[in-house]
């Protein structure tokens, strides 16, 4: 299932699956807002696309 994060930083990010999603929320966190972001907190933003 498609999953969609809407980032605070107007960045939008979409994935394949829940592993894809987080990955790439993990990596823009970290890359954008020098973030540990958590499994579980990626997956709190992420809406169905
Ligand atoms: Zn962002």
């Amino acid at each position: 299932m498609q999953k969609v994060i809407n980032c605070p930083c107007g960045f939008v990010l979409k994935g394949d699956s829940d592993e894809d999603v987080v990955k790439k929320a993990q990596a823009h966190a970290k890359q954008v807002h020098q973030m540990d972001l958590s499994r579980e907190q990626a997956l709190a933003m992420a809406k169905p696309a």
